[in-house]
């Protein structure tokens, strides 16, 4: 083993077949080879191949045949295509949960796509047609969500989570912001919000207790030093039993008595108060505005419906120190968010319920409809399937605990972790949910239009396995 003493040992002897590999040169100048370079480039399949050549000459000395050159490219294209496969893909999400944030959350409707395809080429993105000179990215988009909205001015940034740091930097500085012990909450992933005000440059001042905090806490903090007064929708939890929070109403006039502005972070974006049913719970942009909210900030791809985007909407003063401050640049949403979100509040303002958003359809589906759908899919899939009462989730961080009943297709089958990595492995993949030792497919989450490709996908599934 110790190469260092005398004769090297003698090499093993080489596999006829080494000799008659095909040459790399040789190789990519076949027919499926330029196919593959056209897909992936001449670099990408060249490495490829030599990877896979390395692969097949420890293969030969191991003792196997030498393989035709038409499986040897065949071999590159398929690691290619696997190299490949981690890109952005659509999926069916029969998962139940309508905001799903690992599947993009809020599905876009039909106009706010082709807003989008129309935008990805050159746009007035900033640009003034009627002075033929630069314009405002956000001016347009800001003031459709100001008229949604009900405020006096609004503007736009990327996403919910960059609108609060613009917020809190632009106006608390140096400054403390009060905030309840009880909505120092994490939303997911590394956003926790002692962290996020923290990196603002705000001073977080904490009021009251975890589950009871009232007006005169918050009260009690104001001062010299303070900035500005923030409520935080608790949007992915409940506390229930002995608490209390101080009303939008009540914040608005405790702010209003130190000249501090009353911020509310909603999250979730339900524009309108909701008179009963699942979402009657949820605060709504409309019920924090007129309690004196001096911003609101919400995000665009929840219940709004629209791709990612975060709204800061309320005084015209105050949204005007946000646009100019320097993160206001950083946050800026792209020409494919600001069309789809423009397409999505027009969509708002034409109906109080607007199901032309997918999101909302599916928020707003009447169980009948979708048992009539699941029975119809489990009769097209056959014998492994059936349909059962189930709940769906709003998800994506909005109505914590509220679920709406729904109908799924259920399918049995030995293996369900196998069968539900089958369907994630077609084309496209469909994400199921494993319960209790069965797959579900919960159609709320399902446009309508798909029921015949999943149809198809679970079939294939059930053939194969
Ligand atoms: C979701 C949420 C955010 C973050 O918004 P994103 O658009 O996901 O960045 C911030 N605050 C609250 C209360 C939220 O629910």
């Amino acid at each position: 083993m110790d190469a260092s003493q005398g004769d090297a040992p003698a090499a093993p002897r080489p596999s006829p077949d080494l000799s008659r590999l095909p040459r790399v040169d040789l190789l990519l100048q076949r027919e499926d080879a330029l196919a593959a370079i056209d897909a992936y480039g001449r670099g990408p399949v060249t490495d490829a191949l030599r990877r896979v050549l390395d692969d097949v000459r420890d293969e030969l000395r191991a003792g196997a045949p030498l393989p035709a050159p038409g499986d040897i490219v065949a071999r590159v294209a398929a690691d290619l295509r696997h190299a490949r496969a981690g890109r952005l893909t659509r999926v069916l999400n029969a998962t139940g949960v309508v905001l799903h944030t690992n599947l993009g959350r809020a599905p876009l409707s039909a106009a706010a796509r082709e807003a989008a395809v129309d935008a990805a080429g050159y746009t007035t993105l900033e640009y003034d047609l009627a002075e033929g000179s630069r314009g405002s990215r956000t001016a347009h988009v800001g003031a459709l969500a100001a008229e949604l909205c009900g405020t006096e001015a609004a503007t736009v940034v990327n996403n919910g989570a960059a609108a609060l740091v613009l917020v809190l930097a632009a106006l608390s500085t140096g400054r403390e912001a009060l905030v309840s012990r009880g909505e120092l909450i994490e939303i997911g992933g590394s956003y926790r919000l002692p962290d996020v005000m923290a990196v603002s440059g705000a001073v977080m001042r904490e009021v009251g207790t975890t589950n009871r905090t009232r007006a005169g806490d918050y009260r009690a903090a104001l001062g010299d030093a303070t900035g500005l007064v923030l409520k935080v929708h608790r949007s992915n939890f409940e506390v229930v039993g002995f608490v209390e929070e101080a009303s939008a109403t009540e914040l608005a006039a405790v702010a209003g008595e130190a000249g501090v502005p009353f911020v509310y972070d909603l999250g979730s974006g339900l524009v309108r108060t909701a008179a009963d049913g699942p979402f009657a719970r949820e605060p709504s942009v409309d019920a924090a505005v007129a309690a004196g909210a001096d911003l609101v900030i919400l995000s665009g791809d929840k219940l709004l419906g629209g791709p990612q985007a975060g709204i800061v909407a309320g005084r015209a003063d105050l949204v005007r120190r946000c646009t100019a401050h320097p993160l206001a640049r950083a946050f800026r949403i792209d020409k494919l968010q600001r069309a789809a979100l423009e397409a999505t509040i027009e969509a708002h303002l034409r109906a109080d319920v607007p199901t032309e958003l997918p999101t909302w359809a599916m928020l707003t589906a009447e169980p009948a409809q979708l048992r009539a759908r699941a029975e119809q899919v489990a009769a097209l899939v056959g014998p492994a399937a059936t349909v059962e009462p189930t709940r769906s989730l709003v998800g994506g961080g909005s109505l914590p605990g509220v679920e709406l009943d729904s109908w799924a297709v259920v399918l049995t089958r030995d293996d369900v972790d196998g069968l539900a990595a089958d369907l994630r492995a077609g084309d496209p993949p469909v994400i199921a949910r494993v319960e209790d030792g069965r797959v579900l497919l919960d159609l709320r989450t399902v446009p309508p239009a798909d029921d015949d490709l999943l149809v198809d996908l679970v079939r294939a599934c059930l053939v194969d396995g």
